[in-house]
């Protein structure tokens, strides 16, 4: 790995500044850098950005980067690819770290084909390899039944995405300043075969935002029957101030938008606490959801495979299980 050193960090902003995930991310650099002696670097790429970015330092980056130019401002594959290339070309860092989330799941592997390194996706945990320098990385495999360690055998970068949620953020010190370094960005437009056209709000997002960070997540499978069963699990979400989500049947069924699918074809969560409402326990679904600190399930029918994968487990129908915790949660609240 000679010639390579620091972590570098991909991170994102939000209407809040510094967005949840990347804190997560820097919490997983900065213990890498502690390990090793090496710096975290943190790079934003995008429009107008140098006073966000300059909260990065307070959330534990030792330099932070931005590649600011109006073409950034929205996310196109081809120009972040190209300034990303570039970047890493020029900075020559050991470790890439990004999200686990749409953008860090279209670039990490368009980046690492671009730069003939390899890339692990979706772990959960980090250790540096002493002697060789290299990067073990862990992810959950066959429905979160066991852990697999990765490491990549090519020269240069080793790229990884972090799970969302699979650690808390990094503490955030305001005291922690400095200067944003400016990156400069040049782009071929030829290689740029997308083009922006406009930007509409999802409603959805927002919840979508919130499930990747919430302590709480309450979802619902097809065992609530109805729509409106989605209706007490939104009140049981909003009382634990978490996020709600579905199995795979509700989703297709249209009682939730598509991207709140928990499983191995939707997202992966590891909430402290995971409510499964009207949930078999289908290996599929276990996928997205068997990190969770704690898993509470309630089911009528007591066989239901999801009671072995379950901490708590409660034997009854969801409406009168779900509306007596309610009121017990209004009360505690106050
Ligand atoms: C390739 C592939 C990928 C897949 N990916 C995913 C995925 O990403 N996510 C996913 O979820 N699934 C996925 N599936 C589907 C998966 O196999 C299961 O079919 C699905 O998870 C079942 O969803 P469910 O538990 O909501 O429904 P069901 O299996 O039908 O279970 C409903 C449960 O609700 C209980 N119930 C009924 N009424 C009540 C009530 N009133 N109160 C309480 N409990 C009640 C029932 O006892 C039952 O246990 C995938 C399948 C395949 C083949």
């Amino acid at each position: 790995m000679e010639g390579y050193q620091n972590i570098l960090i991909v991170g994102e902003l939000d209407d809040n500044g510094v967005s949840a995930t990347t804190a997560q991310v820097l919490r997983v650099g900065r213990t890498l850098a502690e390990e090793t002696g090496q710096q975290v670097h943190l790079l934003f790429l995008g429009g107008e950005m140098q006073a966000a970015a300059e909260k990065g330092y307070a959330y534990g980056a030792d330099k932070v980067f931005m590649a600011a130019d109006p073409q950034l401002e929205n996310y196109t594959t081809d120009s972040y690819l190209q300034v990303m290339a570039a970047f890493v070309e020029e900075m020559k860092p050991a470790v890439i770290l990004f999200s686990h989330n749409e953008t860090g799941l279209d670039l990490a592997p368009r980046l690492a084909f671009r730069i003939r390194s390899g890339v692990t996706l979706d772990c959960v945990a980090y250790r540096m390899e002493k002697e060789s320098g290299r990067l073990q990385q862990e992810r959950p495999v066959f429905g979160g039944k066991a852990h697999a360690s990765y490491q990549s055998p090519n020269e240069g970068p080793q790229i990884s995405t972090v799970r969302e949620g699979a650690v808390e953020p990094a503490d955030c010190d305001e005291t922690r300043t400095g200067e944003v370094a400016g990156f400069p960005v040049v782009l071929d437009p030829a290689a740029i075969r997308t083009r922006f056209v406009r930007k509409e709000k999802d409603e959805s997002q927002a919840q979508v935002l919130k499930l990747a960070t919430a302590n709480s997540v309450v979802c619902g499978g097809r065992g609530l029957g109805k729509k409106e069963g989605v209706d007490l699990l939104v009140e049981t979400a909003e009382l634990l101030d978490g996020a709600i989500a579905g199995s795979r049947p509700t989703i297709d069924q249209g009682w939730l938008p598509g991207p709140l699918q928990i499983g191995q074809t939707g997202k992966k969560v590891s909430p402290k606490l995971y409510m499964a409402v009207g949930i078999s326990g289908a290996l599929q679904h276990m996928a997205g959801c068997a990190n969770a600190n704690t898993i509470v399930s309630i089911n009528t029918d007591p066989e239901a495979p999801i009671f072995k994968m379950s901490h708590i487990g409660v034997v009854g129908d969801y409406k009168g299980v779900l509306a007596g915790f309610n009121e017990e949660l209004k009360k505690t609240r106050g």
